[in-house]
């Protein structure tokens, strides 16, 4: 039984699975700035300290 994702960290750690994660500071500025454009955030693990990009895509009903 999966718990539900806390409201706020709705983002899972690919590596060991958790919610609790953060945004990250913007190190790779350049890279952040793309992903940014693909509206992918940085983030980092608070458990297992893997930093990543979430696929954060909007939240709008998309009915395709
Ligand atoms: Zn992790």
């Amino acid at each position: 039984m999966e718990p539900p994702a806390p409201p706020g960290k709705e983002v899972r750690c690919p590596r060991c699975g958790t919610w609790d994660t953060r945004p990250s500071q913007q190190r790779h500025v350049l890279m952040d700035m793309l992903m940014t454009i693909f509206q992918r955030e940085p983030r980092r693990c608070r458990v297992c300290g893997r930093r990543f990009y979430s696929c954060g895509m909007p939240k709008h009903a998309n009915a395709d």
